[in-house]
């Protein structure tokens, strides 16, 4: 099969990761036969120095041209005193906006080998399996009026959070259609007790529910939410909620599995090509190093694979492999636990495409003699 790829490595370990998350879709490629095309763009922080912009009209086009888009990070001290429209985070919503990825997947499970690099006792964490699915182009984040005003003398800020219910019913319907593939729950996160956007919100999951029998609804305050993931993670299955909230769920959830670096991201568009990034920034205080966590970002290749090119077997050959190389007791710096003996970026991509490569290998001589 054909495809081609647009891969945006951004700023900061974004660089490194995706270079990692490429050499493991090439190996992919070679043991299965597909076609794999890379076309590269600038976004984020790069672009501004380079084309005066965090979002250039070149790279959209590219996107758009592609079957799917590998994201690195964006951002850095660099760019951190530039005004809003030159910020690189900028980029990251324009780019959001363009490709209408609507829904973000953040996937949190863990790595039976890596229960000892969470900070919760093992008993809390081990079998912990859920997905938060985020909305990512309403609320807060997008809403208008926005901006800074002095008003009778003083100075004031607005954001705005606003929902359709279009908008809202889309994202309440993707988490129905993944519970309905999974453990049959749905959790939705408001703050009914207070916001209006949050009252039409539950109205509207209480509606799509009625759609999916054999899935159970629950619904939960953000607050309480917040508290949960870490007191009881286990009872999770889907978690819908809006923007702002997903974003700082997602992270609060991403610390259960040890660190940033092994978390993947999905964000789906209806039509168009879906994009695919680590959850992490471009961690400036380790960029450059050759010591960033490329899993995250190889994983994202894997939920690539799955979500744009239904290749599935592919993608359980990426997961398979990491799962390998973190048994056999591989750990980048940031799993390393107490300081112990750790592995460069390059080498895990290496020990990952190793593992790949013997398992496809394995697989071709089973099928021979099958
Ligand atoms: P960060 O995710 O970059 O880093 C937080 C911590 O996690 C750091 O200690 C970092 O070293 C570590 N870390 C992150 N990724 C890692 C990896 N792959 N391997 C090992 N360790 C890793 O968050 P931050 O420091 O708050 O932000 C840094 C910059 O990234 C900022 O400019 C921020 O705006 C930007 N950012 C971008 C995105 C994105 O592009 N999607 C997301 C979050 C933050």
């Amino acid at each position: 099969m054909k495809k081609t790829i647009a891969v945006l490595p951004g700023d900061g370990v974004g660089k490194e990761v995706t270079k990692g998350a490429v050499e493991v879709l090439k190996a992919v490629a070679n043991c299965f036969d597909h076609e794999f095309e890379f076309t590269y763009g600038l976004v984020g922080g790069e672009a501004i120095d380079k084309k005066g912009m965090p979002f250039p009209e070149a790279t959209a086009e590219m996107c758009q041209q592609a079957d799917a888009v590998l994201l690195g990070a964006v951002g850095g001290p660099k760019w951190d005193s530039n005004p809003p429209h030159l910020r690189p985070e900028k980029g990251l919503l324009a780019m959001r906006k363009a490709l209408d990825v609507y829904a973000n997947l953040r996937p949190v499970s863990f790595s039976p080998s890596l229960i000892d690099a969470s900070p919760l006792k093992r008993e809390y964490v081990e079998g912990v399996d859920f997905i938060i699915v985020r909305e990512l182009l309403g609320g807060l984040y997008f809403g208008e009026p926005r901006g800074r005003n002095v008003e009778q003398g003083e100075e004031t800020a607005v954001d705005t959070l606003v929902y359709k219910r279009s908008e809202i019913e889309r994202i309440i319907t993707t988490a129905f259609e993944i519970a309905s593939k999974r453990k049959k729950k749905v959790t939705s996160v408001d703050k009914a007790n207070v916001l209006e956007s949050s009252r039409l919100w539950r109205e509207v999951a209480e509606e799509v529910a009625k759609k999916y029998p054999d899935v159970t609804l629950d619904h939960m305050l953000v607050d309480s939410a917040a508290m949960q993931l870490i007191r009881n993670p286990k009872q999770f299955d889907v978690v819908v909620t809006e923007n702002m909230f997903g974003d700082i769920l997602s992270d609060e959830a991403s610390v259960l599995t040890g660190s940033l670096g092994m978390l993947p991201s999905a964000s789906l568009s209806m039509a168009g090509p879906s994009l695919y990034e680590p959850i992490h920034g471009s961690a400036p205080d380790i960029a450059g190093q050759n010591k960033a966590n490329p899993i995250a970002a190889v994983l994202s290749a894997a939920m690539m694979l799955r979500h744009s090119f239904q290749m599935e077997e592919e993608a359980r050959v990426i997961e398979k492999a990491v799962e390998q190389v973190l048994s056999a007791g591989y750990r980048t710096a940031d799993l390393s636990v107490g300081g112990g003996h750790f592995i460069s970026t390059a080498k895990m991509v290496e020990e990952i495409i190793d593992a790949i490569v013997d398992d496809s290998a394995i697989s071709k001589i089973m099928t021979c003699y099958s």
